[in-house]
């Protein structure tokens, strides 16, 4: 069915996730403080709104793509003030952040909704800015289950796989546990492989190796870290993005505030944030997260 839409939040990959839910036919408002962007987007079909509340009024659901939890926060509770969307959302619209913000800020933000009345999923998005142009992001959703129902449609016409994770802030937590993970497979997978080359084996020989053996990961099979094992990996392509050092490097930065936060011990984690900053002050924060390689080289 055709939706009344709105959307906040139109960088690198809310403007083409906006782009895919106007080519799906949804009547498609949109606001970002970027006026570019926001041009951009109309030029594709949607509305443009004067300001975050004019996009929220009316909308069947609305949808936020922001950098943080801070913007997340001021967007729908304000600032100490009453400018938070919270005061102009009707209880018909379902609200969905699909940022990548810690846990805690989306339970706040949507407990304070529920009070009023207000449906709110959190839904991460894995899958870059080319899954976000193809329309084959994977979303994890955390959220009732009715509220999961009513946003699962709306997701399929941005993405591919639409994942129910459990209750508000769930979505998050997948995504980091995820994130935490990748970031410990890459540089162990690293490591690994620049220790076999350091000891005279050939980086493509002992891949396969590796790959048919129980080492075998993600990383190693289909993202090689190592130049020229692979001719479609960063790697190979003079480390261009990809997924980004400095985005890894945020989300491993929520990964250590979760485990704070619940008492949990993640040293591999810890030591894969610590690798990540190391990259990051070598000027390499633009680079795709598989440059970790280089870290290791004599
Ligand atoms: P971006 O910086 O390109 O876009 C954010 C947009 O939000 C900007 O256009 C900015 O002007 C706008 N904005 C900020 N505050 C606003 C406000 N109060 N009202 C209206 N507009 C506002 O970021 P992005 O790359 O699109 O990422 C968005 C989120 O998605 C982040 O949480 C990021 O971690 C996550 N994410 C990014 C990627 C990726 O590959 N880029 C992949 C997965 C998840």
């Amino acid at each position: 069915t055709k939706l009344n839409i709105g959307f906040i939040g139109l960088g690198n990959m809310g403007g083409p996730m906006a782009a895919n839910l106007i080519k799906a036919g949804h009547n498609v408002t949109a606001f970002d403080l970027n006026q570019s962007v926001l041009n951009e987007l109309t030029s594709k079909g949607a509305h443009a709104a004067e300001n975050a509340n004019a996009c929220a009024t009316n909308a069947d659901i609305l949808i936020s793509m922001l950098p943080a939890g801070k913007h997340v926060k001021s967007l729908y509770l304000g600032n100490n003030d009453d400018s938070g969307l919270i005061n102009v959302l009707s209880k018909n619209t379902l609200v969905i952040d699909c940022s990548t913000i810690d846990a805690e800020s989306a339970r706040v933000v949507g407990s304070a909704l529920g009070e009023q009345g207000i449906s709110f999923v959190d839904a991460p998005v894995s899958g870059g800015v080319a899954g976000a142009t193809a329309g084959t992001l994977t979303f994890i959703v955390g959220g009732s289950k009715a509220a999961f129902n009513t946003a699962q449609p709306v997701l399929n016409d941005m993405g591919k796989n639409i994942f129910h994770a459990g209750d508000i802030g769930a979505g998050q937590v997948a995504k980091i546990c995820n994130n935490m993970l990748l970031s410990i497979l890459m540089a162990g997978t690293s490591e690994a492989l620049q220790m076999g080359i350091n000891n005279g084996l050939d980086a493509k020989v002992l891949s396969d190796i590796m790959t048919a053996s129980s080492g075998r990961n993600w990383t190693l099979e289909l993202y090689n870290p190592c130049p020229g094992v692979m001719d479609t990996a960063p790697a190979s392509n003079d480390y261009k993005p990809g997924f980004m050092v400095d985005l890894m490097a945020k989300d491993l930065g929520l990964a250590m505030e979760a485990a704070q936060q619940s008492n949990s011990s993640t040293p591999m984690g810890s030591m894969a944030k610590n690798l990540y900053t190391m990259l990051q002050h070598q000027g390499a924060g633009s680079d795709d997260f598989s440059a970790i390689f280089k870290l290791f080289s004599k």
